[in-house]
């Protein structure tokens, strides 16, 4: 599956390509965003501590 945020493939909260691969972080390169967003699938909430989750 990929990541809502960044496009690219993860596995479990963790993203195994790319610039953070190993890293639960997407790479802001990637996402567009600011650094703090987390690895999560299409479809789901933001958790924290993504910077995407509300109470975060
Ligand atoms: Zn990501
Ligand atoms: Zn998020």
């Amino acid at each position: 599956m990929n990541c809502k945020h960044c496009g690219r493939p993860i596995e479990g909260t963790v993203h195994i390509e790319g610039g953070y691969r190993g890293k639960q972080r997407c790479d802001p390169a990637d996402s567009g965003l600011s650094y703090g967003y987390n690895a999560e699938p299409e479809g789901d909430d933001c958790q924290d501590p993504c910077l995407g989750a509300p109470n975060s």
